[in-house]
């Protein structure tokens, strides 16, 4: 087992990793930018190295910079979290170079699935249905007619190295198709550094539901249930369950031992999710893969009994998955919201300090977050201030949890998404299951 982890990120998810390494006895080593000196990720590491400035490209995206804090402190591996460089293989690579364990899949696993069309081809072959589209990024104005043709509309364009629900486009007719294109490709290169976007069917009222996966480094893969995440704005996601409402045993075993042949085939290692959109007549489509930790884990984690974080661990030093994940002990409903510093009706980020940081707390309720009184969010960085996190013995139970602990959830001095979370779950619809990914336009334009 590793002696020392490197924890490469903030926010919550650093002070998640720290917590997986305390209770296994590893040391931990923060980083942060300048505007973090008093987080509480840096408070709770056992050493801690400033990186740089405010700005990601210089501190916590700096690869040299991170290098050399993981090299000075004698670490021998490094955790990213989400986000910054979870997903860049190069860094993975250099890791490698410098002898220090990336926890997370190997760096051709992070290339192939870091380029959304290729992963599509290659998980389409590997047997997963995807959404019907072009099996690579359309070159020049001749392909992106022929694939129009073939798709047919509405469709979207979607930047190849997209993320964070940028970088897409919805085209409803042949006349918007040039003008979408051109804008999608120059967006995709702001974004993203390349301007390759590729095109699928753009399905009208999708859910999304993805499977949480882990593999060992002998070869086995298995999936720990569903994740239904269709409550989102902007193509970002804001609540998330598990298991999911509409999924029942018998598709859960089918679908899920689909993902695992798939992913076995390509060798896959560590943590990941497999995404998909259900489409109102019942067929699942794979949209993308992540290939990290994600922001919605502790769901899975509740109704799993495994600490995910943990089990990267344990994985990535080469323990094998009944080690490393133990026995899976499904049980009850567990449901998250994402708490946004940013305002509920515009959802414009709301930087700024915190007043006011009072949780709420109680059986079935988790917290998992980096803020306290006192604290500034700052506006450099993502939004998530926390993650409130319920679990019931079943799905209303859990939301009945999920609403007493939104109505005892105080933070004042930003503006948060919680006056919106609380109308979601006092949404008839919501309460009923009926969910798709524009409920939240709907409820929002409705409402006022
Ligand atoms: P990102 O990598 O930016 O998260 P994804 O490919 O995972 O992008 O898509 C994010 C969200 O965008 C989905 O959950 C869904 O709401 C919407 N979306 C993506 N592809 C489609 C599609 N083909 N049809 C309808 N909605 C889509």
């Amino acid at each position: 087992m590793f002696r020392k982890i490197l924890v490469a990120n903030r926010g919550e998810i650093a002070l998640r990793v720290i917590c997986a390494c305390k209770e296994l006895g590893i040391a931990t080593v923060a980083v942060y930018s300048e505007p973090d000196r008093n987080s509480l990720h840096v408070r709770f590491a056992d050493e801690a190295v400033c990186i740089g400035p405010a700005r990601s490209s210089e501190s916590y995206l700096n690869i040299p910079q991170v290098i050399s804090a993981a090299e000075i402190t004698n670490v021998d591996a490094i955790h990213p979290g989400y986000g910054f460089l979870s997903e860049n293989a190069n860094f993975a690579q250099v890791c490698e170079a410098s002898e220090i364990t990336f926890i997370g899949p190997r760096p051709d696993t992070l290339e192939l699935m870091g380029e959304k069309d290729r992963a599509r081809r290659e998980m389409k072959a590997a047997g997963l249905p995807t959404v019907p589209g072009s099996d690579a990024t359309i070159e020049g104005e001749e392909q992106l007619a022929k694939e129009a043709a073939r798709i047919g509309y509405p469709l979207i364009l979607k930047a190849s190295a997209g993320g964070g629900g940028r970088g897409m486009r919805v085209v409803r007719s042949q006349e918007e198709l040039l003008v979408a294109y051109q804008t999608a490709r120059s967006e995709a290169q702001q974004a993203f550094g390349t301007p390759d976007v590729y095109a699928e069917r753009f399905l009208e009222h999708p859910r999304h539901i993805e499977f949480q996966v882990l593999g060992d480094r002998h070869g086995r893969v298995i999936h720990l249930g569903e994740r239904e995440c269709s409550i989102q704005r902007r193509h970002q996601k804001l609540v998330e369950e598990s298991p999911s409402p509409i999924i029942d045993a018998r598709r859960r075993r089918e679908l899920g031992a689909r993902v695992v042949r798939a992913l076995e085939k390509i060798g896959y290692t560590n943590a990941g999710t497999v995404e998909f959109l259900m489409d109102a007549d019942g067929s699942f489509y794979f949209i993308e893969m992540n290939t990290r930790i994600q922001v919605e884990h502790p769901v899975t984690e509740m109704v799993t009994g495994v600490d995910l974080v943990k089990a990267q661990i344990r994985i990535a030093a080469g323990e094998k998955l009944e080690d490393a994940a133990g026995p899976l002990d499904f049980s009850g409903h567990s449901i998250e919201c994402r708490i946004n510093a940013e305002d509920p009706d515009t959802f414009a980020p709301s930087a700024g300090r915190i007043t006011t940081f009072q949780l709420p707390g109680g059986t079935g309720v988790r917290v998992d977050s980096a803020a306290y009184a006192d604290a500034v969010i700052p506006p450099y960085y993502d939004s998530l201030v926390a993650k409130l996190i319920v679990h019931g013995r079943d799905r209303h139970e859990a939301i009945g949890r999920m609403r007493r602990a939104l109505e005892m959830f105080v933070i004042e001095g930003i503006k948060t998404s919680i006056p919106l979370h609380r109308r979601i779950f006092a949404d008839p619809d919501f309460a009923a299951g009926h969910l798709d990914t524009h409920f939240i336009e709907r409820l929002v334009g409705n409402g006022k």
